[in-house]
């Protein structure tokens, strides 16, 4: 284990450490309304980690209300998972959404760092009276919460929320529908087992998850191989058409138009993956997807080994994320985003370039 490992491991140990635990088993016994709040566009782990503790919550305090609510709707191939339909989407259903979140006196954010990553719903959370508890793996939390649960060292928030459960003593209230939701958020935030899972925790979390009874090979089918027709031939586009290498760079981004999406009928999630096969490139340590909005670039970013796109969306793409992984937006045209992008590579070659050169020892 390297010793910046071993630093993180002892850090997580000290973020669960039992005033936080008792702080927050208090708090769920005593609150009646518990609102459970995810980020953005919400992926595997948002949907996986707020379904897995919802389910949870309902047996841990059966008395009080509790509430999952999302600022907007989430990919088809998610909508299986146990109680789903139990999830409040603000943007369809904005005023029930907004008195939930007005009379809760509890509320988990769970998987994002800061409120502003819940776009509309920021507002209505900052006001509320409910105390905030941050159960989250994303660097550079917003301070702004009541108890924080932050650990970057976890592959996911799934991963964290099954550390929680088992710190409030819930384990033996551990069923395999929690078990399958958490799954997936642990499973999808490591491309399968192939990123941020260095840890041997997560492997233990997940024997744990697999002896609850899980079928962990059809729930990967279930995320991953219920493609549409047109969702793999937009896939194909993209690869054909409009992928750009810029080997110099050892960077490739692909860029997506409106009209390019309408002509796959393009539906939520379609992308989701796609930034993936960009830095699968040999040689390539960056890949960058642009997708055209109605009213924005919205930009995913991800790197190989020690260039952080963490750091390049919050420069310049008023974004963040992890270092592997991060997401922006640009409020001008897919062209002059395109050239911004090119233009600002420069100042980054030497980088690029020196961490393509350890990718290869
Ligand atoms: P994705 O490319 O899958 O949308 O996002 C990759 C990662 O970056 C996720 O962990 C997500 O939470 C984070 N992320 C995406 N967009 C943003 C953003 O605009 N701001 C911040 N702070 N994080 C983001
Ligand atoms: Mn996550």
């Amino acid at each position: 284990m390297r010793s910046k490992d071993k630093i993180t491991h002892f850090l997580s140990y000290l973020i669960l450490n039992h005033q936080i635990i008792v702080n927050i088993r208090d708090r769920i016994l005593q609150a009646s309304n518990i609102v459970i709040v995810t980020h953005t566009n919400p992926d595997g782990d948002a949907i996986g980690s707020s379904l897995g503790f919802y389910l949870f919550l309902l047996k841990f305090n059966p008395a009080a209300k509790i509430r999952i609510i999302v600022p907007n709707d989430f990919p088809s191939f998610l909508k299986w998972m146990p109680a789903v339909k139990n999830i409040r989407i603000y943007q369809d259903n904005d005023v029930e959404a907004i008195l939930e979140i007005q009379e809760a006196d509890l509320c988990f954010c769970l998987d994002f760092n800061a409120l502003k990553r819940t776009d509309k719903l920021s507002s209505f959370l900052e006001e509320s009276k409910a105390q905030k508890i941050l159960i989250d793996h994303h660097p550079q939390p917003d301070p702004n919460f009541d108890i924080m649960v932050s650990n970057i060292a976890s592959s996911s928030t799934s991963e964290l929320i099954y550390d929680v459960i088992n710190g409030l003593g819930g384990k033996e209230l551990m069923d395999e529908d929690i078990a399958s939701c958490l799954y997936v958020g642990i499973m999808t935030d490591t491309g399968s087992f192939s990123y941020s899972c260095r840890r041997p925790e997560t492997y233990l979390v997940v024997a744990e998850l697999i002896r609850l009874g899980i079928d962990s090979e059809l729930i990967h089918r279930k995320i991953y191989d219920t493609y549409s027709e047109n969702r793999m031939r937009l896939l194909g586009f993209c690869l054909s058409e409009r992928l750009k290498v810029l080997k110099d760079f050892h960077t490739a981004y692909i860029f997506l138009t409106l009209d390019d999406l309408n002509r796959f009928n393009h539906q939520n999630g379609d992308t989701e993956g796609v930034v993936n096969y960009a830095l699968s490139i040999e040689g390539i340590v960056f890949a960058v997807l642009f997708t055209e909005k109605e009213s924005k670039i919205r930009i995913s970013m991800r790197s190989k080994g020690e260039f952080s796109v963490n750091d390049f969306a919050r420069a310049h793409f008023q974004g963040g994320g992890h270092k592997n992984a991060s997401g922006g937006d640009s409020f001008t045209s897919m062209r002059e985003t395109l050239n911004y992008f090119e233009s600002v590579l420069g100042n980054y070659q030497d980088q690029l370039i020196q961490v393509n050169q350890n990718e290869l020892k």
